[in-house]
C-alpha cells in the first residue's frame, strides 16, 4: 500500500495545499509602500488558512479535535469586520462559497487547547515575520494519536521546490510514521513524490547549521558560541518558520538549533510537530537542548522540554556536548 492511501495524509495535503494557494495570493498583493506595522495581510492569511484547514479535516474527521494557534475572538470585533470580509473573497476564490459567521465556526474547531487521544496541530502561518517580509513561512499539519506523531504535512510555498522541480517554487513536505519522507511541487500534487533524506556529514567542522531570524526566538550568541566549539566557521543560514526542518530534512543543511531566550518558555506544540516527523523521517534527530525527546503528549505546549536541537542524526551527540559545554 502506498502511504499516500492514507485517508488522513491526502485530507492533509489538499488542505494544505488550498490554505497555501490563499497565503501565497494574499502576500503577493503585499506592497512595498504599505506601513511596516501594518499587519493585515498576516492577520487574512492566518485565519483563512486555519478556517480553511479545519473545515476540511472536520468534513472528514469530525470527531478530531484540533490543536491550532488561532480563535476567532479578535476576528468578530467590528474593527475586523474589512479582515473577515477579505477572509471570505479568499476562501470564494477557492470556490468554496460560506458566510462570514461560518469561517468563524471554522476557525474555533481549532480551539481545543487540551491533550486528547487521537488529535490535530496546526500553525496556519508559522513564521509570520517571514510572511511580512516575503520571505519563508510554513503551514504546518500534523495528526497525533496518543502523543505520537503519526502524520506530517509542511507546506514551505516559498522554498524551491527541489532538484527534480528546476526553479519552481513552492516545497510540500509529508512523512508518515514509518513510511519515510517525501517531497511535492506545491503546484502539482500528481507528480511522482521524491524521497527526502538528511545529509550524510558526519564531520561537525564542515557542518551547516540553520536557526530563527528572530533572536527573540533562539538564542543567537549561544548559537555561534556552540558553533564555535563544534569548529564550524561558516555563518549560519537564517529563516523563518519551520521550512528549517523542511531543509535539515533534505540535507540542505545539518543542523538547526532552537535555543530558549528566556526561563520558563515552552514551545508550542504547532511550531514544531508537522517537521519533527519529516525530519525523523528523512533519518535526522530532534530532542530538546537537554537530549530528551520532546513530547508532545501534554497539550498545546512542550512543557516538559527546553528549546529544540535538530539534526542530521550523525551530529546529534556532538551537537549536544557542545551545547552543554556553552552553558545552555
Ligand atoms: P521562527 O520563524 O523559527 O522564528 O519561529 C516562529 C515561532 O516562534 C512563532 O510561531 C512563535 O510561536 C514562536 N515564538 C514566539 N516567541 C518565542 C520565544 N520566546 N521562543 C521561541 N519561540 C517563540
Ligand atoms: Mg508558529
Amino acid at each position: 500500500m502506498s502511504i499516500l492511501d492514507s485517508q488522513e495524509l491526502q485530507v492533509a495535503l489538499e488542505a494544505a495545499r488550498q490554505a497555501s494557494s490563499i497565503c501565497r495570493s494574499v502576500q503577493s498583493a503585499i506592497d512595498e509602500a504599505m506601513e511596516k506595522q501594518d499587519r493585515s495581510p498576516v492577520t487574512v492569511a492566518d485565519y483563512a488558512s486555519q478556517a480553511i484547514i479545519c473545515k476540511a479535516i472536520r468534513e472528514v474527521f469530525p470527531d478530531d479535535p484540533i490543536i491550532a494557534e488561532e480563535d476567532s475572538k479578535d476576528l468578530r470585533l467590528p474593527e475586523n469586520q474589512q479582515h473577515l470580509e477579505r477572509i471570505q473573497a479568499e476562501v470564494a476564490a477557492l470556490g468554496i462559497a460560506t458566510s462570514s459567521d461560518e469561517i468563524c465556526q471554522w476557525i474555533d474547531y481549532g480551539n481545543q487547547q487540551e491533550a486528547a487521544p487521537r488529535c490535530w496541530t496546526l500553525d496556519p502561518i508559522d513564521g509570520t515575520k517571514g510572511f511580512l517580509r516575503k520571505e519563508q513561512f510554513a503551514v504546518s499539519l500534523a495528526l497525533l494519536v496518543n502523543g505520537q506523531i503519526e502524520v506530517a504535512v509542511l507546506s514551505c510555498p516559498n522554498l524551491a521546490a527541489g532538484d527534480a522541480w528546476d526553479h519552481q517554487r513552492g516545497a510540500l513536505f509529508y512523512a508518515v510514521k514509518g513510511q519515510g519522507a517525501f517531497v511535492l511541487p506545491l503546484d502539482d500534487l500528481d507528480a511522482q513524490p521524491q524521497t527526502v533524506r538528511v545529509s550524510g556529514t558526519g564531520n561537525a567542522s564542515m557542518a551547516r547549521m540553520c536557526e530563527s531570524v528572530e533572536s527573540g526566538h533562539s538564542d543567537h550568541s549561544l548559537s555561534s558560541q556552540a558553533l564555535e566549539h563544534l569548529g564550524i566557521t561558516a555563518d549560519p543560514v537564517r529563516l523563518d518558520s519551520q521550512a528549517k526542518y523542511g531543509v535539515v530534512a533534505r540535507g540542505e543543511a545539518d543542523i538547526y538549533l532552537r535555543l530558549p531566550t528566556r526561563p520558563g518558555y515552552h514551545e508550542k506544540i504547532w511550531d514544531h510537530a508537522g517537521g519533527v516527523l519529516v525530519v525523523e523521517e528523512a533519518g535526522g534527530r530532534v530532542s530538546d537542548v537537554d537530549g530528551k525527546p520532546l513530547d508532545f503528549s501534554l497539550g498545546s505546549r512542550l512543557d516538559e522540554n527546553r528549546g529544540v536541537v535538530v539534526t542530521n542524526g550523525l551530529l546529534h551527540d556532538q551537537v549536544l556536548a557542545a551545547l552543554k559545554e556553552v552553558g545552555v
